[in-house]
């Protein structure tokens, strides 16, 4: 299917029919028609209005033909002023802006197959449907007009055309509307809600994606209502009086949840999303509460589009035997495929096989990105924390911290799609969080060189530009990772034996003298046994200098950020004679969090 194949709807502008006839029924007897009618008549004409004000109508002309009829028999001298009251109805309404709702689906809009018989299948039904059995959401006080998806979809059969779809709908209309509600199924929910939050970086008006549980159009009892209404209402703050979201996030039961964090967690119950890995945006109860400090926070940067987006991906869920799969050996050798998000076993582990691992390394050699997340709704990635994550660190795949994988896969759909980003762009991009989908991001600063060092001997300086980090608040962790290393403790031949490497930050960056970073023993690298038979691969050997996160800031001068800034570290080592330490390449690599 192509991107631009999703067939829509025109744009259905509401009439806001039930405010018309509200303000209708209001104003009828005041009209001077009304006075002149015999008091029977008045009251006659009274009990009709008593009983539109409980009907429903599909649109103003219908509206219009109904009271014409009813009148008709009673008070026909009073039919002339049917419509001059309609239009005084329709001038009171001021012009407000309102929300745009774009219908794609779900059960929120599905009904029996056959009405006559409820057990048979669910099948989505058009708009019109679900507008016409939800609740008067003309008394909302403003326009919830609709574009809707010629055919809804189940969203098991919704993915990136649809996605571009919706994006294109809010680009379009970006300006008219207050916010956007997406109508939507809840199987893919977390998926769609994940892609959008890519493809639209820094909203500023709120895209609310909401589904239910239970169908909205026959069922008397069902959660479809108060999430619709919920959601526009969330669509639309200012008249609610409640803060902006400006984010795509999730409303369902009584959570509003990042788009990016969710999760689906339970098939039947009305609380059917979750967010494991970051707080809550919000919750409906009696009231509708927010919490604004847990919203992403809108620079002054306008809205970007990103609808390109290259589907070439797939996830990988780690499992006991995998190892010695032929099948993910031919997938991974697929020359279409350019990423893989694989779920891992806990804080970002899987088997360490060396020819498994060299799968991921071939693949990654031609090109291919692989981004590891874990396969525990809770919890994080930490690269390197267990030998059996390092590994994978050295042969180049990238740790996502605690983005879902469901986030990952759009994220790397739409990085890989982005004409403008290389692969460094796309790897650098993916291990930060863009859109508030992870809580950690990594600044990485390269410092180049083969360099060797002898026990006691001079220190070696390594340098690079530092990558960008204004704010000490934010830095959480500073680690030194010095590839393809090898360390030899010297000539004690005792595996725990070990060598101390002296670190320090020369003066340049911060116009005193050289600063003093730490020392690390370490035993000698590698060990013997993970690496794997490509030779290429190497290991690594990391210092951690959170201690000195502060002499790693870009400093500011004149409220603009320094361009360029030098970092220049210099290494030394200590231990017998005949110890040495090699390595080719280092990365000095800190780790920063959102706010
Ligand atoms: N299969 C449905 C869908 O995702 C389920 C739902 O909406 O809850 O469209």
């Amino acid at each position: 299917m192509s991107l631009e194949s999703v067939e829509l709807t025109d744009l259905e502008r509401d009439d806001r029919i039930d405010e018309v006839v509200n303000n209708f029924i209001r104003t009828l007897p005041e009209e001077s028609g009304f006075a002149k009618l015999k008091k029977e008549q008045q009251e006659a004409v009274e009990a009709i209005l008593d009983t539109l004000r409980n009907m429903r109508f599909e649109g103003i002309d219908g509206f219009q033909k109904v009271v014409t009829a009813l009148l008709q028999g009673i008070a026909p001298e009073l039919e002339r002023y049917v419509p001059i009251a309609i239009d005084n109805a329709k001038a009171t309404l001021q012009e407000k802006k309102g929300v745009l709702v774009i219908y794609t689906g779900g059960t929120i809009g599905s009904a029996p197959k056959d009405m006559d018989d409820p057990d048979s299948p669910q099948v989505v039904k058009p708009w019109r449907d679900l507008k016409l059995a939800a609740p008067k959401l003309g008394l909302l006080g403003y326009p919830v007009d609709a574009i809707a998806f010629v055919n809804p979809l189940d969203s098991c059969n919704v993915g990136p055309p649809h996605w571009h779809a919706m994006v294109n709908i809010i680009e379009k209309h970006y300006d008219d509307y207050t916010g956007f509600v997406i109508l939507h199924g809840t199987d893919s929910m977390s998926y769609t809600a994940s892609a959008l939050s890519f493809m639209m970086l820094y909203l500023s008006k709120p895209v609310v994606i909401t589904g239910s549980q239970i169908a909205g159009i026959t069922n008397p009892r069902n959660d479809a209502h108060q999430n619709m209404i919920t959601a526009i209402m969330l669509a639309n703050p200012m008249v609610h009086n409640l803060p902006l979201i400006s984010e795509v996030i999730v409303a369902f039961g009584n959570l509003f949840i990042r788009g990016n964090r969710t999760k689906k967690m339970n098939v039947v119950e009305y609380q059917g999303f979750n967010s494991p890995n970051y707080p809550l945006i919000g919750k409906a109860g009696d009231h509708i509460v927010i919490e604004r400090k847990n919203i992403r926070s809108v620079d002054n940067s306008s809205v970007q589009f990103h609808k390109k987006m290259d589907t070439n991906v797939i996830i990988v869920e780690v499992f006991p035997g995998m190892q010695n799969s032929q099948v993910l050996a031919n997938i991974l050798k697929d020359g279409n495929l350019r990423g893989v998000v694989l779920k891992a076993y806990g804080a970002g582990n899987i088997p360490t096989d060396a020819l498994f691992l060299d799968l991921f390394s071939a693949f990654i050699e031609r090109g291919g990105v692989v981004v590891c997340t874990t396969s525990c709704p809770a919890g994080e990635v930490v690269m390197g924390l267990y030998e059996t994550s390092q590994v994978l660190l050295d042969r180049g795949i990238i740790g996502g911290f605690d983005i879902t994988p469901e986030a990952a896969l759009c994220k790397l759909m739409v990085l890989l799609g982005e004409d403008d980003y290389d692969l460094r762009t796309v790897k650098q991009l993916m291990q930060q969080s863009i859109a508030g989908e992870q809580r950690l991001s990594l600044e990485s600063t390269f410092l180049a060189g083969e360099k060797k060092l002898e026990a006691d001997g001079k220190a070696v300086a390594v340098e690079g530009e530092l990558a960008s980090v204004p704010e000490e608040s934010r830095i959480e962790k500073v680690m030194l990772r010095f590839m393809h290393a090898q360390l030899q403790t010297g000539q004690n031949e005792d595996p725990d034996y070990r060598a101390t490497i002296r670190i320090s930050l020369e003066s340049a960056m911060n116009e005193q003298s050289d600063q003093y970073l730490g020392t690390f023993s370490r035993r000698r690298v590698p060990e013997n046994a993970l690496v794997g038979t490509n030779e290429s691969v190497g290991e690594s050997l990391t210092v951690d200098l959170t201690r000195n996160k502060h002499l790693f800031l870009i400093k500011e001068s004149a409220g603009r950020i320094k361009a360029k800034q030098k970092v220049k570290i210099h290494v030394a080592l200590a231990g017998d004679s005949g110890a040495a330490f090699a390595w080719k390449g280092a990365e000095l690599n800190i780790y920063t969090h959102d706010q």
